[in-house]
């Protein structure tokens, strides 16, 4: 039996293996003649049909692999996340603080992100302090006459939380602030942790 013009189903390349239009005299891909129509398959020679096989067995393998492929970049890329990039303002440190008002980390924060984390006074212990965030032109106003105010301030405690969010994108500086009269020549030892916290990648702030 031969495959018509007219007939539903394809048969195959001798040579390559691909599917043959019914009907067709040469194939389409290669260009090797005599396709071997479907019905003919069953008793075309060994070698033909275990090229056929081989062919479709590889094709479907290239299909699996690519589709396994990609889904594990994708798996790859969720189980590890984005690239973690350390900040200058995740820390952790203890720092000794005299009477007045001294600077510990300063850095850039991209409006709305934020900067979270603790301090707490070692030495003395649960001796009170405050922690304040100023802008650079807030430091340095307050520096020289005693003008600038802290865009964030935590109450002045032996240990609280920091919890700062940035309104728009520029440096800032985390001061902390031992109160005690200059005359008690206390200093505070404490100890600060802090990281930054990216809210969005983009968000259209500035
Ligand atoms: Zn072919």
């Amino acid at each position: 039996m031969v495959a018509t013009a007219g007939s539903a189903v394809w048969g195959s390349c001798r040579f390559c293996g691909t599917a043959v239009a019914p009907g067709a005299s040469a194939c389409g891909l290669c260009g090797a003649d005599r396709p071997v129509p479907a019905s003919a398959l069953p008793s075309a020679p060994v070698a033909v049909r275990r090229r056929i096989t081989l062919t479709n067995w590889l094709r479907a393998l290239i299909v699996l692999a690519v589709a396994v492929g990609l889904s594990w970049t994708l798996i790859d890329s969720v189980l590890t996340g984005p690239p973690a990039v350390p900040d200058p303002l995740t820390t952790t440190g203890t720092y000794a603080v005299p009477p007045g008002s001294t600077p510990i980390l300063t850095g850039e924060v991209t409006g709305g992100d934020y900067v979270v984390g603790n301090f707490t006074s070692v030495r003395p212990y649960l001796a009170e302090i405050t922690l304040s965030v100023f802008t650079a032109q807030g430091w340095r106003g307050l520096q020289e006459n005693g003008s600038g105010s802290p865009v964030w301030s935590s109450p002045s405690e032996g240990s609280g939380r920091i919890i700062f969010s940035a309104l728009y994108t520029t440096n800032y500086t985390f001061v902390l602030t031992n109160s005690y009269a200059e005359a008690a020549h206390l200093n505070i030892t404490v100890y600060v942790a802090t990281e930054y916290e990216s809210n969005v990648g983009n968000d259209g702030f500035g």
